[in-house]
């Protein structure tokens, strides 16, 4: 565990307990209950932590605030140094930073390394629109007068993410939420608490080379369920940010929606690729194995049903069932592996019954879902990613079960595969495989995919910063990321001004 001490987080650690709230000002243990964060690499004990009370809570949002106050004065692109800062020590210390996210949710090193480049890279995305937060001038209907819109600093954010991308979530809500002139407020999922304290030491680094910043604008705080249902609730977050499943968004949005603040949710998916017979089926190939199996298949966007035109479908079965037999499942922090472990037994347990029930809905197992417990590390719950060829409308296909399934449908026709595509409760992420240009440019359109992602000849996972990421429908209606997914930190004012002499009325309203 050499890296954490790399990273200083020796320092964060006293009577072998890791501190629970973190910010540059300093950091302490929880007050409440002592938890163990188990690797699930081998169910080893990685870290002792105890939960943060509301009474820390009311510390750190108290901080959050007075450190608002300072930091929506600061001009943007000065804050956007403080990123660049940021995204620097992120290159530097990437190797290290990687490592946390494999011991902590068993994330194998090359997709790790990517969790860390994707916050590199929104460091990048988030310093060239430190300078690029336009507002509109919008022409008056009087003489005399202007108006223009503004974006303006929104307010203290919190973030409650989700074990599966420990470092990605955060950066793309905080690095913009910085440049924005909002501090941030983190409460990581309570399995991945080490990613969250890594973090707080980089962003510590680079805010000791700028003394002028508040301290407080980056803070972590440490706790469960209840921590994050008491941070829904304080009114001095205008907004919330939230990544989980739908049960907890449903919950975050009851809360903050009840006094009226804004919630931002990215919830679960249910991705769908629909296979055309003229598709490239080698391109598909690759495509589908890295989309259905890649983080083991607990990823957002993982795939999780294939829609394979009848001409095709076993073509394509026999291909996938050449290719999972060789995926290298094991210890994810050694090189050559590609399948690491489910995060905990509960997680294999859910696995399992939906299997069970796939089967009793008239499903047929035809490959893996079983337990390997040879040549990988004992404790650890590793499976053989499954394939299940069944209906389209049974039930279980319109779950979301967190684990690699991949669930093979057929269809006819490209309007029904749409409709396939389209007919579960989430809408995250989506892609079909087609040389059609007519079927391409169908399932983008209005009547195509319903999904915040509708991709082309790629797969559904592994999307770039630069769009804006998120879904529909019980995925939450959120968008992070690139685009103009700043908005979301920002308050909009309209201004209109009167460099005339008269006061005429809007609408010609004569008042006198
Ligand atoms: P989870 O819902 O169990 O927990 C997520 C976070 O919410 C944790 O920090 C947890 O402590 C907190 N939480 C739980 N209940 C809460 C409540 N009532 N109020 C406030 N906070 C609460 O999710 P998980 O198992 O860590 O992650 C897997 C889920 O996350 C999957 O459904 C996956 O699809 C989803 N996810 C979505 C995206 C996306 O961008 N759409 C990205 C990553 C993960």
């Amino acid at each position: 565990l050499s890296f954490l001490s790399t990273l200083g987080m020796d320092a964060l650690k006293s009577n072998g307990v890791f501190a629970s709230v973190a910010s540059a000002n300093g950091h302490a243990q929880g007050e409440g209950e002592v938890f163990s964060v188990a690797s699930p690499i081998n169910g080893e004990t990685v870290a002792q932590l105890r939960n943060a009370s509301t009474e820390q809570l009311e510390q750190v949002v108290a901080d959050a605030s007075e450190a608002f106050r300072v930091l929506r004065t600061i001009p943007a692109p000065k804050r956007g140094e403080l990123v660049r800062r940021i995204g620097n020590l992120a290159r530097e210390y990437k190797e290290a930073l990687a490592a946390v996210i494999t011991l902590e949710s068993g994330k194998i090193t090359q997709e790790a390394l990517g969790e860390v480049q994707e916050w590199i890279d929104v460091c990048d995305f988030a310093v060239g629109l430190s300078r690029q937060l336009h507002g509109l001038s919008i022409v008056s209907e009087r003489p005399g007068h202007r108006m223009m819109e503004q974006w303006q600093p929104l307010g203290p954010v919190a973030v409650i993410s989700a074990f599966n991308f420990p470092m990605a979530v955060w950066s793309w809500n905080a690095m913009l939420a910085f440049v924005c002139g909002d501090p941030i407020v983190w409460k990581p999922s309570e399995k991945t608490p080490l990613c969250a304290l890594a973090c707080q030491m980089i962003v510590d680094k680079a805010l000791a080379t700028m003394p002028e910043m508040p301290k407080a604008l980056s803070q972590v705080i440490i706790g469960g369920r209840d921590l994050g249902q008491a941070i829904c609730e304080d009114k001095r977050f205008p907004l919330v940010s939230a990544t989980g499943s739908t049960a907890m968004g449903r919950s975050v949005a009851q809360t903050v929606g009840a006094r009226l603040g804004r919630s931002l949710l990215e919830l679960g998916g249910n991705n769908a690729m629909i296979v055309s017979p003229t598709a490239d089926l080698d391109l598909a190939q690759r495509a589908i194995v890295f989309s259905a199996v890649g983080t083991a298949g607990q990823r957002c966007t993982t795939l999780r049903r294939l829609i394979a035109h009848e001409s095709i479908v076993e073509d394509l079965v026999a291909r996938l069932l050449k290719s999972y037999p060789s995926l290298r499942i094991g210890d994810p922090s050694v090189q050559g592996t590609l399948i690491g472990p489910l995060i905990d037994e509960s997680s294999f347990n859910r696995m399992q019954h939906a299997l069970a029930a796939a089967r009793a809905q008239g499903g047929e197992v035809i490959y893996g879902g079983e337990r390997i417990e040879q040549n990988v590390p004992a404790g650890g719950f590793y499976v053989r990613p499954a394939i299940v060829r069944i209906a389209h409308d049974a039930p279980v296909v319109h779950e979301e079960t967190f684990a690699p399934i991949l669930y093979v449908l057929t269809y006819s026709s490209v309007e029904e595969a749409i409709e396939i595509n389209n007919e579960v409760p989430q809408g995250l992420s989506s892609a079909i495989f087609t040389e059609s240009m007519r079927e391409a440019e169908l399932f983008m359109s209005a009547a195509g995919s319903d999904c915040g992602i509708a991709n082309v000849n790629i797969g559904t996972s592994g999307a770039e910063i630069g769009g804006a990421f998120g879904g529909e429908k019980e995925t939450g209606g959120g968008r992070e990321s690139g685009s103009d997914a700043w908005k979301n930190y920002m308050r909009r004012t309209t201004n209109t001004i009167n460099y005339g002499g008269e006061l005429p009325l809007a609408q010609g309203i004569v008042f006198e």
